[in-house]
């Protein structure tokens, strides 16, 4: 196994996970088995109780893991599936420490940081590097390990102890540091001394990187990149210009005309392995030029919380990316906050409906929390009277649920549980196997399936299966506590909202949607689709919902699906 560990210094947000990420990307071009390791040096065990609105979306893993946003950026780029054990906590660590120490697998010996935790943290890296993350289920050939936070954090200083020991354990030709720094430009001059110096506290930690990317407005100048490499102690080719460019997909190729991977192949021995003279990057730069030259444009309006932190949602944005990529349209986002929405009373009512009746579609994603459902109760409301193309996902899913019983059944008290405990009409219930009593790790989480059995009156196929090749059944990651409440089932599908998908007993709705002959497009689903899109693979809801935007759906479904 070959290792290529990166960490980053200086400012943090520097786009340290793109950087990677494109890295990887590159690599499977030239044809490796990619896997990746996040290291986030806090106390949590996971994400899942950390609040998206201060460290941006938690991401869902297929085996339930609740994880740094990172490990989205690796599976979308990659095109892998990560799992829990791929987000390394110092949580996670001392856990796993403490418990052998509790049944006594260290007897007699104190139990230290070094070398009890350091050798945890080394051990747990080869493990995870091993697991097989795409469909050949083979052993990755280079594991990409990203070490979040900033060179010189306390916090993290434990894992740079642990890496530094693992150089000597895996052996020097199997490890490559990379190091990301910033560059800005004063007065017209591309400024080297922050790099310097984040490359000065690695080296006091007795890590010397391989390779230096450098982060930067503008392409970097030769003397810059010649002043690093005197400074930094690396060849000034191996210091990497990764400045601004018109699309994140274009950076893998700007790393690649920079020779990275020729670096690469040197550093790591892999030049056998490796197909360096004609990678197979021509989808993947395609989409990356494509992207440039889109003239059209399609509005979405996202309903959801909004604090300033579009990383929240992160993998929506990127799933209606994905999607408006396959639509050669140029996604056209606009926020809206959804307690806004809900009485003229606020500056905002008036602008922020402008938003929605202007837009071509509208997303609700999902949330936790009372601010703002009415408002997505009543955004769904009106997609629906008027015909406007709707994905409600998660919550809302469930806010079209509470919707429609409340004004076509009639259950002015309709509501969720989540919200109002002693609602006569409780559409949305708790389900019965949570725990009230813990936070972490407890919801109904990760990959489960969903079957599709509906037909509607007129004897089609539900538009969410169309969308999804027909398949009969799907696997989709979940996060939630809440569920369409299994009493009112029959009477909101006999009502006209359509239960279409179903998981596998056929208790629990996994997918709601109105039939073709009465909305464009009116879909929401209990899971999250937005985990799985790809750039060059869009997540079926989503485009759906863009194809129907656009007014195209009928076409799609016409030539998909005689
Ligand atoms: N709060 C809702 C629930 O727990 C929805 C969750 C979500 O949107 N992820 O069921």
């Amino acid at each position: 196994m070959k290792y290529v560990i990166v960490s980053g210094g200086v400012v943090s947000g520097l786009g340290k996970g793109v950087t990677i990420s494109s890295l990887g990307r590159m690599l499977r071009g030239c044809g490796l088995r990619v896997t990746s390791i996040k290291i986030d040096p806090y106390l949590n065990v996971d994400a899942g109780t950390m609040s998206p609105f201060e460290h941006g979306e938690v991401f869902v893993l297929g085996d339930g893991g609740e994880s740094d946003l990172d490990l989205g950026n690796y599976e979308r780029f990659l095109d892998i599936q990560l799992t829990s054990e791929h987000n390394i906590t110092t949580g996670k660590i001392y856990r796993e420490v403490i418990s052998r120490e509790r049944r006594g697998d260290y007897l007699g010996k104190t139990v230290q940081v070094v070398p009890h935790i350091t050798n945890e943290i080394q051990d747990w890296i080869e493990r995870v590097a091993k697991v097989p993350v795409d469909d050949s289920g083979e052993e990755a050939d280079v594991c990409l390990i990203e070490v979040g936070g900033t060179v010189g954090d306390i916090e993290s200083s434990i894992f740079f102890e642990a890496l530094r020991q693992f150089q000597f354990r895996v052996g020097y030709e199997n490890f490559c540091l990379m190091f990301v720094s910033l560059v800005p430009i004063l007065s017209d001059e591309q400024k080297t001394k922050p790099t310097q110096h984040g490359v000065k506290s690695l080296m006091s930690l007795g890590l010397s990187p391989k390779v230096i990317f450098c982060r930067c407005p503008l392409p970097l100048e030769q003397a810059c990149k010649n002043k690093i490499s005197a400074f930094c102690h690396v060849p000034s080719d191996n210091v990497i210009s990764v400045h601004d460019v018109n699309n994140v997909y274009h950076v893998p190729l700007l790393l690649m005309q920079q020779n990275l991977h020729r670096i690469i192949a040197k550093e790591l021995n892999l030049e056998a392995k490796m197909q360096i003279e004609n990678p197979d990057m021509k989808k993947w730069s395609d989409m990356a030029h494509s992207v440039d030259g889109f003239t059209e444009s399609v509005k979405i309006a996202l309903i959801g919380k909004y604090n300033g932190l579009q990383d929240a949602y992160l993998s929506i944005i990127k799933s209606l990316k994905h999607a408006s990529i396959a639509c050669e349209r140029k996604l056209d986002l606009v926020w809206v906050e959804a307690s806004q929405l809900e009485s003229s009373d606020n500056e905002e009512y008036e602008s922020n409906w402008e938003k929605i009746k202007t837009a071509d579609g509208v997303i609700v994603p999902g949330g936790f929390g009372t601010r703002g459902f009415n408002g997505k109760c009543i955004a769904a409301e009106y997609c629906r009277k008027n015909k406007k193309p709707y994905l409600g996902i998660c919550l809302g899913f469930q806010a079209m649920v509470v919707e429609y019983a409340r004004n076509v059944i009639g259950w002015d008290d309709a509501n969720s549980a989540e919200f109002d405990e002693s609602t006569a009409h409780p559409v949305i219930v708790f389900m019965p196997e949570i725990d009230k009593e813990t936070m972490g790790g407890n919801m109904r989480l990760g990959a489960r399936n969903t079957k599709f059995t509906h037909k509607h009156d007129d004897g089609s196929m539900a538009t969410a299966q169309i969308m999804y090749d027909c398949a009969e059944i799907v696997s989709e990651r979940h996060r939630h506590r809440y569920e369409v409440n299994p009493e009112v089932v029959d009477t909101v599908h006999d009502a006209g909202l359509k239960f279409v998908g179903r998981d596998e007993t056929g208790e629990r709705m996994e997918v709601a949607e109105l039939p073709r002959s009465q909305h464009p497009y009116y879909v929401g689903c209990q899971y999250h689709p937005e985990f799985k899109s790809r750039p060059l693979r869009p997540s079926p809801p989503f485009y759906g919902l863009l194809l129907a935007s656009i007014g195209k759906l009928d076409e799609f479904i016409a030539e998909n699906h005689a």
